[in-house]
Formats: structure tokens, C-alpha cells, sequence
């Protein structure tokens, strides 16, 4: 008898699993999150997933992307994916309606490591569509709420149109979540921060830098800017964890598509540890 473990796929990683879309919320502009329920019940009994993982999405005849799972990793038998439309998977994928069906592979990839994070601080850093791997931790982090210090959300988007999950932010707040948004360009309605999010960072006071987690998501010219000021706070290099994006293929190291240096974004990643890859984000071309 096989033994399935938490965040690993229940069956042969290359079978992509039937899913149905049960639901889709429109975000913003070009971004809309997908609600799949499995077609096959046992398939959803198996399904767990750790906050930071992605699925591989398989659209027949049209091709596969990787795709962060954004929903509560305590939540079963629905499982959210929110995706921008980028190229011909997410755009056909925009053209589907509630009832298509799709292949599904995974879950891939390490996650954010929320157990690190015990009795500290957490900052969680991001920018644009990068909320979308950490709302599963957001909703760790809130289903665990009385084992973490503060927890505050610093998120930025280009315009006040550019936020997503905005819904949600009362709710994230008054349970213990410390959410600062800033936009680029405000509009005249705006009252928030104007400026990049790691100016956030920069100002908001860090108490305890030894015993503070920094979890970040976005371009990675931003999460660079972020780790340089969380290290100028204090914060150690072991504490700052990033999220990175590369085009994949196979989702299990074997094709070498997101190789970036001796890291494979699939299995060594997406989350890793910053200082193990420091180097590379700031080598040009990368
Ligand atoms: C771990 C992980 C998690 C992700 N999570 C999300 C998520 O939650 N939501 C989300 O929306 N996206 C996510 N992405 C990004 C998503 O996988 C990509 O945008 C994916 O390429 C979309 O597939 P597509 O077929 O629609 O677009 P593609 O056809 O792959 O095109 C995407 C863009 O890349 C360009 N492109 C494609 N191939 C090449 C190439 N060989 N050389 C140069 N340019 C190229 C295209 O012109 C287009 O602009 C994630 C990626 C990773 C690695």
C-alpha cells in the first residue's frame, strides 16, 4: 500500500486528473480565479496541498502551465487557481465557462515554510498576481493565528484597480492579519500609499529582527529590493524566503525548462530560501 503525503501527487505525477470548474470570480482586469471540483471523488479525498505549491493546468491540445494553488490548504474538495491571461493555456482557460473540463497534475513544489515561522514575526511581501501563492499562507497563518506574533500583509499593485482579493482585507484584518496596500499611480479616489511596496517595508518598525520571517512574492527585481531591506532591518538572510517563476515543463526536474542555477523551480522550488539564490537574481538576463 502506497502512502500519500501532504502535498505530493496521490498518483503518477505525469496523470493529470479530470477537474470541472465549479465557479469563476472575476479579480481584475485580465484575472479571474477558477473554483475546481475534482470529477473523480476519490481524486479529491487524496488531494492535499502545502501553501506555495502549483498544479500544472492541462488544457487538451492546447498545452500545460503551472499555476499556484490560491485557495485554504484546509478547505477540501474545491480547490482555487487564480490566473492572469498570458499566453494560449491561461487564454483559453479564460474562454472556458463553469462546467468545462480540464486535466490537473500535482501538487508540485516546496512551500512556504509556516512552521519556521512559529512564535515570530511575519511579514508578507508582494506585489500584483504575487498575493496569489501566499493567500494560502495568509490562510495558514489566520487558521493558526495564536502561534505567530504580528503578522502584517505589505502588498502593492500598479493601480488601486490592481488589487487583488480586496474583498477580503477587512476580514484578513480584523482577525489578525496587518494588511498595507500602496499602489504606483493612485487614482482620485485613492486615500491609501502611493510608492513601491518595499518603501512599506523600509518604514514599518520591526521589533524583533532575529525572530522575524520574511515571506515574498513578486518580479524579482522586487523581492531583491525586498531582501536587501529586510536585511538593512536585521532580519537574517535564513529568515527571507522568495517565490520564483520560471517557464516548466515536466513540474519534476527532469526537462531542466526552469533550471536557474543548480536550482529546478519545480522541485527545488518555487519556494526557496534567499540566500541559496541570491547570486543568480542578480546576474543580468535573469
Ligand atoms: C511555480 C509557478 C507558479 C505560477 N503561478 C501562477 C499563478 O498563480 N497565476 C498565473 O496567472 N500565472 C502563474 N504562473 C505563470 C504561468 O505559469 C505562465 O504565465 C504560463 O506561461 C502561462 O501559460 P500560457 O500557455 O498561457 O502562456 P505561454 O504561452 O507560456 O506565454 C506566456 C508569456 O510568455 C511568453 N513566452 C512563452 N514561451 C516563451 C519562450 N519560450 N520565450 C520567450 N517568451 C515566451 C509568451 O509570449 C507570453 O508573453 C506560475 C508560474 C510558475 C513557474
Amino acid at each position: 500500500m502506497s502512502t500519500v503525503t501532504a502535498g505530493t501527487p496521490a498518483t503518477d505525477p505525469w496523470l493529470a486528473q479530470t477537474v470541472r470548474i465549479a465557479g469563476i470570480t472575476d479579480e481584475i482586469e485580465g484575472v479571474a480565479t477558477y473554483h475546481l471540483d475534482f470529477a473523480d471523488a476519490s481524486a479529491a479525498g487524496s488531494f492535499s496541498f502545502r501553501p506555495g505549491q502549483f498544479n500544472m493546468l492541462y488544457l487538451p491540445g492546447v498545452g500545460e502551465a503551472a499555476i499556484s494553488i490560491s485557495s485554504d490548504p484546509l478547505l477540501h474538495g474545491t480547490l482555487d487557481h487564480t490566473v492572469r491571461i498570458a499566453g494560449q493555456v491561461t487564454t483559453e482557460l479564460a474562454r472556458a465557462g463553469v462546467g468545462a473540463t480540464f486535466g490537473l497534475r500535482g501538487p508540485f513544489g516546496s512551500s512556504w515554510p509556516i512552521d519556521e515561522c512559529l512564535e515570530g514575526d511575519v511579514i508578507l511581501v508582494t506585489g500584483g498576481i504575487g498575493l496569489a501563492p501566499l493567500r494560502p499562507a495568509i490562510y495558514e497563518l489566520l487558521n493558526r493565528r495564536t502561534e505567530f506574533g504580528n503578522v502584517t500583509l505589505l502588498y502593492g499593485a500598479r493601480h488601486p484597480f490592481g488589487l487583488l482579493y480586496s474583498a477580503e482585507y477587512d476580514d484578513w484584518q480584523a482577525n489578525g492579519v496587518d494588511v498595507n496596500t500602496t499602489v504606483d499611480r493612485a487614482s482620485p479616489a485613492w486615500q491609501g500609499n502611493v510608492g513601491v511596496v518595499t518603501q512599506l517595508l523600509d518604514r514599518m518598525p520591526v521589533a524583533d529582527p532575529e525572530r522575524t520571517s520574511v515571506l515574498c512574492c513578486g518580479p524579482e527585481v522586487m523581492m531583491w529590493y525586498t531582501a536587501r531591506s529586510a536585511l538593512g532591518r536585521g532580519i537574517p538572510k535564513e529568515r527571507i524566503w522568495i517565490s520564483l517563476e520560471r517557464n516548466m515543463n515536466c513540474a519534476i526536474g527532469l526537462c531542466g525548462h526552469c533550471q536557474f542555477g543548480p536550482t529546478f523551480v519545480c522541485k527545488d522550488g518555487p519556494v526557496v530560501r534567499y540566500d541559496r539564490v541570491s547570486q543568480y537574481l542578480r546576474v543580468e538576463g535573469f
